[in-house]
């Protein structure tokens, strides 16, 4: 049966998008439909394309690329075929974002002001609790039957605050741009339905008497808004109350940064020692090695997204471009010391954001891929300098690296998510430097060393059209033939993810990935090392072999002899790092990654393997890197 099927942009089939000639076919596609559709941003863009960047403003190139983003989404939407799917996402994370995060911001954000000088141990907790929900039930039916608690009260709250928001826009002779937002089309229709269901409840008639007796829209949605922001009050000081808002995102304020106290733990005294430890409350129990951490859900993630104050259209993105000092250039220091570099390849992060925000997990995709196409090996518990360089110094900073993964997991587990990834890797129109993959060139290139270094290269050099070899000296897995589509077959495209998607503690080592597979243990999710090994297996001008060393299985001369023209050292620190300890190889005495890598690497983690590894307790770790936490933890 023919792998090959039609994609929904005419013309195009599923094998195309493994031939560079084809992605050059498609880039012009993609083009004439944007200048179809907006003329003036195709002639912007072409601009852009022409200088490469060169003497453009970056707010300019920032704003170009926010604009072209939601194309790209919609572009690759309808190859896949997969519309209704993007659709429905991008309708769920907009109805977050139009319900809790205005709530947040334009209720339990302004309450300090409201109630100022209020004194809540005089309320009628009970009564403010019965009356939102009379309101709920007679004037907000779909707030009414929404499981969800949290959601429930933001689509209320919300309503009614952007209704307040537009009479207070109308009634304002000089609004401000930046209150036109809240400017409504059917705003009196939506008051007078409000007001028909409440007259038409019996007992809302009676409690919401005083609203009712209201004849100006404002007026009366002023009073129906103070309903919900009296319980909301309520529900932020009253102790019994506030149980029912424990872990809503709509009241979490972001918390001052005690950079003498980054680790939380007590102290506990110990055989005459101080010791710190963890506090109870955190302790996840575990038993195994499955996944320990879910990551954020959508909600969290885009509580950091609304903390986000989209910097790049000011140029004071941080995050990703490093703080620095005006007068000299150089890069700015943490009160602690750290250099804030911002994100090393520079990612545009604040501009996905803005997709993010918009429901566009393509078009945000799209954006990250740019200056970071290995996403799947950054992010949440890879790292965090993006999140050392955010503008918020002395509160939480946002929390990009969650961001980040949430993107990527989104694409990839909705249909055809692995090939939307895998296809921006080699396809990427906001990518202005390299849009799609070039033909193979006739170089080749051996890159020595498979881990996050080697693998980001060999994706490089193979797109700049190189043949690649790349040898590792653990051993390494091949993936199945028909997957990679091995000699010169087509692979066979994944449209469920989560067929490929392997439960950690019985996922089989896949020895790709250097440290990222044998370095890291259960924090971090590795199928994304998959995602990226497949990814490449499948280029045609790559190849790679474990368990060849270089010097030893290969040497330098043999690699010229075999035809390579140019031979990339990407083994990164080679050796472990042995501390001038004396007798630090005595029994009893073990490197922390020597351990690490007998713990994954022989299979002892698994729980069916026969390996054995022995570690007699307790145990005294010296380090307090990540080898040192993971080996702690295990
Ligand atoms: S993550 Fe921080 S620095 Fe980056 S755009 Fe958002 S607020 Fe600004």
């Amino acid at each position: 049966m023919s792998k090959d099927f039609p994609l929904g942009i005419n013309g195009y089939t599923y094998a195309d998008l493994h031939q560079p000639l084809r992605l050059r076919d498609l880039q012009k596609t993609f083009e004439d439909s944007v200048q179809q559709h907006d003329e003036d941003l195709f002639t912007e863009f072409q601009e852009y394309q022409g200088c490469q960047g060169e003497n453009m403003p970056p707010q300019i190139i920032s704003d170009l690329l926010v604009r072209m983003a939601p194309y790209v989404g919609e572009f690759v939407a309808t190859l896949f075929q997969v519309e209704d799917e993007v659709a429905a996402q991008s309708q769920a994370i907009r109805e977050e974002v139009d319900s809790i995060f205005v709530y947040r911001t334009e209720v339990v954000g302004k309450l300090k002001s409201r109630f100022k000088n209020e004194d809540i141990s005089t309320w009628d907790i009970k009564k403010i609790q019965a009356d939102l929900a009379l309101l709920k039930t007679a004037a907000f039916p779909i707030a009414a039957n929404d499981p969800d608690a949290e959601r429930s009260v933001s689509r209320v709250g919300a309503k009614l605050v952007r209704l307040a928001n537009h009479y207070q826009l109308i009634a304002n002779d000089k609004p401000k741009d930046k209150d036109k937002i809240w400017h409504l089309d059917d705003a009196d229709e939506q008051v007078s339905e409000i007001r028909k269901s409440l007259s038409e409840n019996d007992d809302a008639k009676i409690t919401f008497k005083t609203a009712l007796s209201q004849d100006q829209a404002a007026e009366f949605i002023n009073s129906l808004l103070d309903v919900v922001q009296r319980w909301t009050y309520a529900a932020q000081n009253d102790a019994e109350l506030s149980k029912s808002v424990v872990g809503w995102v709509s009241f979490k304020i972001p918390e001052k940064t005690d950079s003498a106290n980054l680790v939380h733990h007590e102290t506990k005294q110990r055989d005459g020692f101080t010791t710190w430890v963890g506090p109870e409350d955190d302790r996840r129990r575990r038993d195994g090695f499955a996944l320990t951490d879910p990551r954020f859900n959508t909600r969290q993630t885009l509580y950091e997204i609304d903390h986000c104050i989209y910097c790049h259209d000011r140029d004071t993105d941080s995050c990703s471009k490093g703080m620095r000092n005006k007068k000299t250039g150089d890069f700015k220091s943490t009160n602690l010391g750290i250099t804030i570099i911002g994100c090393p390849l520079e990612e545009k992060i604040s501009e996905m954001h803005i997709l993010k925000r918009q429901g566009d997990n393509i078009g945000a995709l799209a954006l990250i891929i740019i200056d970071n196409p290995m996403c799947p090996g950054t992010g949440h518990r890879i790292c965090n300098e993006c999140m050392k360089g955010c503008i918020y110094q002395k509160t939480e900073p946002v929390n990009i690296p969650q961001i980040e993964t949430n993107v990527l997991t989104d694409v990839l587990f909705m249909s055809w998510g692995f090939e939307v990834y895998s296809l921006l890797t080699r396809w990427n129109p906001l990518n202005v430097k390299r849009p799609y993959a070039l033909p193979y060139n006739g170089k080749n290139t051996l890159v020595v060393g498979l881990g996050p270094a080697g693998y980001t290269l060999s994706h490089y050099l193979v797109n700049e059209g190189f043949g690649v070899v790349g040898i590792d000296g653990l051993k390494i897995e091949p993936l199945p033939d028909e997957l990679t589509g091995a000699s010169g077959q087509l692979p066979t495209p994944v449209k469920d993810f989560s067929e490929l998607y392997e439960a950690l503690d019985k996922r089989l080592l896949a020895g790709f990935g250097g440290v990222a597979e044998y370095g890291i243990t259960v924090r971090w999710d590795k199928n994304f090392l998959k995602v990226i090994y497949l990814n490449l297996a499948r280029r045609q001008s790559f190849n790679c072999y474990g368990g060849v060393r270089f010097g030893g299985t290969i040497t330098i001369e043999e690699a010229w002899d075999l035809g390579f023209d140019h031979v990339a050292i990407a083994n990164g620190a080679g050796k472990p790092t042995i501390i001038g300890l004396k007798n630090n190889l005595i029994r009893g005495i073990r490197k922390a990654s020597d351990f690490l890598m007998a713990l994954q690497l022989t299979g002892a983690a698994k729980e069916s393997s026969l390996a054995n590894l022995q570690v007699r307790l307790p145990a005294g770790v010296i380090g307090g890197g990540l080898t040192a936490l993971d080996t702690t933890t295990e």
